[in-house]
Parts: C-alpha cells; sequence; structure tokens
C-alpha cells in the first residue's frame, strides 16, 4: 500500500458531500501484497522474495527455493510438531455480513479452487516491533485485528513485543524464539531502510506463508505486515490520521488472512484507498469465506 498523495489533493479528495457512503479516491494508495508460499501468480513487481516450501509425507522439508531459486535449505527441522493447540472445531463463530458480495478475490486456492487461509481451529498467535510505533498508535493494531478477527472467526492473541526485524527470509519455524510451534504472525512498525519493499510510496506490506503436505491443500501458517512507521507517524499529525492508518492495517491485515486486491473501488481492498470507511461488503464476504477453511491437525 503506497503513501497519499500531496497533502493539497488529499484536501481537494475530501472535499465530498454528506453522502458519505460516495467514496474518493486519493492517487496511489498502491500496496504490495505478498503470499509467501509463491502459490499465487502476482504481478506486482514490488513483492519481495518468496519462499516455496514443500514438505513431503514425512513432514521432514524436501525443499526450500526463493523465487530466485537459491534460498538454501536449513540443517534444522523445518516444521514444528503438528497441530500445536488445534481444537476439534473452529475456536470462534464469524459475524456474517449482512449482504452477499462477490467483489473479493483470494490470494491463493489449493487446486479444487477453495482458498488458502488460516486455520479456524487454532489461535493466531501475533506479536509486534512496537520500537518506532509513533506515538499514539498504540491502539491501531489491537483495534483493526479486533475488527478482523469478528469477520474471520480467526482468535488473535497477543503475545507480547518482539524486537524480530521484517526479513523475506522469514523462518516460519523458529523455536529458538517461539518455541515448538509456527512462528507468531510478525506485525513490525518499521522502515524502508530494514525492510525495503516499503521503499517509495509503499506505507504498508502484508502477506503469509502456506503450508501443504505434497499435492494436498495448503494453509497459512504465519505471516508478516510491515508497517511504515515515519509514513503512518506523518498521517496521525492530520485529525484523520487515524482513520488513514486504521484502514491500511486493515487492509493489510486482509492481506495476511488471504484477500487480495479487487478492481471494485468501493471495496477496502481495491488497490487505492479513498475515505476510509473500512471494510466494505465485498471484503466482509471475502474474509467470511476465508472462516470456512478446513482445520489442520496435520500442520
Ligand atoms: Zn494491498
Amino acid at each position: 500500500m503506497e503513501t497519499r498523495p500531496p497533502r493539497h489533493a488529499d484536501a481537494n479528495a475530501r472535499r465530498r458531500s454528506s453522502a458519505a457512503a460516495v467514496r474518493l479516491l486519493l492517487a496511489g494508495f498502491l500496496c504490495a501484497a505478498a503470499v509467501f508460499g509463491g502459490a499465487a501468480a502476482l504481478d506486482d513487481p514490488r513483492i519481495r522474495d518468496l519462499l516455496d516450501i514443500r514438505i513431503g509425507p514425512s513432514g521432514m522439508a524436501v525443499g526450500v527455493a526463493g523465487n530466485d531459486g537459491a534460498q538454501p535449505a536449513t540443517a534444522a527441522p523445518a516444521t514444528p510438531p503438528p497441530g500445536f493447540e488445534e481444537a476439534d472445531a473452529p475456536l470462534s463463530t464469524p459475524v456474517r455480513p449482512a449482504a452477499a458480495s462477490d467483489s473479493y478475490r483470494f490470494l491463493a486456492v489449493n487446486t479444487d479452487g477453495s482458498p488458502v487461509g488460516y486455520s479456524p481451529c487454532r489461535p493466531l498467535h501475533y506479536v509486534i516491533n512496537t520500537a518506532l510505533a509513533p506515538d499514539g498508535a498504540e491502539h491501531l493494531v489491537p483495534d483493526a485485528i479486533g475488527t478482523i478477527s469478528a469477520a474471520t472467526g480467526i482468535r488473535f492473541v497477543y503475545d507480547g513485543t518482539t524486537a524480530e526485524q521484517p526479513s523475506p527470509q522469514r523462518r516460519p519455524y523458529q523455536p529458538e524464539a517461539y518455541g515448538d510451534r509456527w512462528a507468531p504472525l510478525l506485525i513490525a512498525w518499521t522502515t524502508p531502510e530494514t525492510a525495503p519493499q516499503l521503499k517509495g510510496k509503499v506505507i504498508g506490506t502484508g502477506g503469509s506463508t502456506h503450508f501443504g503436505y505434497e499435492g494436498g491443500p495448503k494453509t497459512f501458517v504465519t505471516g508478516g505486515l510491515d508497517l511504515d512507521a515515519p509514513q503512518i507517524a506523518n498521517e496521525l499529525r492530520h485529525p484523520d490520521g487515524p482513520m488513514y492508518a486504521t484502514a491500511v492495517i486493515l487492509h493489510e491485515l486482509s492481506h495476511v488472512m488471504g484477500l487480495d486486491h479487487v478492481d471494485d473501488h468501493t471495496q477496502l481492498m481495491y488497490p487505492e484507498i479513498g475515505l476510509p470507511e473500512g471494510l466494505s461488503t465485498g471484503d466482509l464476504n471475502g474474509l467470511y469465506e476465508l472462516s470456512k477453511v478446513p482445520c489442520r491437525k496435520d500442520l
């Protein structure tokens, strides 16, 4: 997702009518999405390098390759013991969208066309690197996570702060840091210097790592969400800054959950964000569909 245009352009764009439903677009709110599993054909050149991890029936990694084909396999086990915290049924029931809409797309699908999402039967742990979080932004991420949790039924668990920095080579299993489980979703307030995919106008990125056995369905196991702290700090100086920042975070979290961009400018997953009313009907229907992915005791 990219920065908004100069403030004077914003001011013009925001001379909206009182019809709040009319969404005025600001140019250039593009976003770089990432599916670390590499299954989605994404043509955004800013997508970070992807990890393509496939595991065989034994559960051991049989290959780790980046999209440059040069990622070395690691000697350590690539997967945690399966089924950590996995229940027999979804942990929560998502809020059914008030209206139907098919204005959504998935970042990754299985061979049968079903979407790739997170197991609804286990909590999704997350950590936040808050070192560069702007003043006044503390509540933005938890609030957005509450919104996404309601829409997906995914139960999020906050594991606290972390010093981990985002990396395109982030390992989905880091037992030395997080124990014998998939690494938590990493939400990082960071900079373009640390996260080069934030260079230029990009203000945030989000994506997830999927995992599956050879030929079988894939499921997300962890993910990353990077926020350009200096840019968002700048946004927060304006009265409507928190709304914009929240829209950015919701958009990126929706990528993390498995939604791709759509061409429908009334949706938050449109690659340009206008007036940031938040999730629209198509977004909500897409997130609701993602709540239906199967449980995965085998992962
Ligand atoms: Zn995006």
